[in-house]
């Protein structure tokens, strides 16, 4: 771990042009790592092109986070990259339409902690034990002695509340509040980070989430608490997808469960699926069978299929888990 560790650190001192990406659909996780990895580059005098592979699926909630102003969109870099850095991506399609960007690069770094990591790059600083990406960035900044500051701690802090679900999940360990302990003491903005991330949803998303809520079935042969968001209900509260992100902790809330589903559908068609579980109950090897992937109890794909035959495919998909038929 740490030989890789030193390898990044080193690759960074050496490049000069850098481009700093992470995955589609963000989260406060890819965002954090990806932002706050960004302003400590420029600090360090790099040319940074920092972008996201979905530009326009930044979810409103993370707006506040520092560095968001230095991102450009996808198309407009120019040149090719000394080195390509890919964060909080199991595999190299989460780039999107980036992927071909980092191919080209003159060197590639991957820094995760997803368990199904695909170890893409030449240099793989994964750590499935680690809470958040961004608590990796931390560990990173730290030990090549460069300077963290209060900007880049609330980014990587947000990484690490967002992807514990504040200190909650199985993925909390008592390294956990070291970091953030260390990322305090940077000072990392914690209230305003609770208050933007945790309290100031939209009028429209609450609306959708009164809709959603109203919803929910369980089917208590799978222990599955599930729910869904149709374009038309998008387009009656004014919602918009990427402020959905937190929903389904909702239904994971509910007593005699073991898995959430949230099946949400997207412009084209095809049905965006969010799966959580609680205690020792996985879904990441679910998600894999269905073409995506993720954690333990955080995991999600997109399915083919519309709403009623995403719904079946994956009471198939559990059925199958069961060995039944
Ligand atoms: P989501 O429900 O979209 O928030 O995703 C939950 C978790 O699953 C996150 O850790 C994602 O990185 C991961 N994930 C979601 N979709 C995919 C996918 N298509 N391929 C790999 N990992 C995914
Ligand atoms: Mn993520
Ligand atoms: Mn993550």
């Amino acid at each position: 771990m740490m030989k890789e560790m030193e390898a990044v650190a080193k690759a960074i001192e050496e490049a000069r042009l850098i481009a700093v990406s992470s995955h589609e659909n963000p989260d406060g996780d890819s965002l954090g790592s990806h932002l706050g990895l960004t302003l400590v580059l420029r600090s360090r005098g790099k040319a940074v092109f920092s972008s996201l592979p979905e530009p326009e699926r930044y979810p409103p909630q993370y707006r506040f986070l520092p560095g968001r102003d230095h991102l450009s969109s996808p198309g407009e870099m120019e040149g090719i990259p000394d080195l390509f850095v890919a964060l909080d991506c199991s595999n190299l399609d989460r780039l999107g339409e980036l992927r071909q960007l980092a191919e080209r690069a003159g060197l590639l770094v991957n820094i995760d902690h997803h368990e199904d990591n695909r170890m893409f790059a030449p240099i793989n600083l994964v750590d499935p034990e680690a809470s958040s990406t961004s608590e990796i960035v931390f560990k990173l900044v730290r030990g090549a002695g460069w300077k963290v500051g209060a900007d880049v701690a609330t980014c990587l802090y947000t990484g690490v509340i967002t992807d514990t679900g504040r200190f909650q999940h199985l993925n909390t360990k008592p390294e956990t509040f070291m970091v953030a302990y260390q990322l305090a003491l940077e000072g990392a903005d914690i209230s305003r980070v609770g208050k933007e991330v945790y309290e100031s949803q939209s009028l429209p998303y609450t609306r959708l989430l009164g809709i959603t809520l109203q919803r929910v079935e369980v089917i208590e042969e799978y222990g599955l608490a599930y729910s869904y968001i149709t374009r038309a209900d998008l387009a009656e509260t004014g919602a918009s997808l990427p402020e959905t992100e937190d929903l389904i902790d909702y239904l994971r809330s509910v007593r005699g469960t073991r898995m959430a589903a949230v099946f949400k559908e997207l412009e084209d068609g095809r049905v965006r699926v969010s799966l959580r579980s609680r205690d020792e109950f996985q879904v990441g090897p679910i998600a894999r069978a269905l073409g995506g992937g993720g954690h333990a109890s955080a995991a999600g794909y997109t399915s083919q299929r519309d709403l009623q035959g995403s719904l079946e495919e994956l009471l198939d998909a559990l059925r199958e888990a069961r060995g039944g038929s």
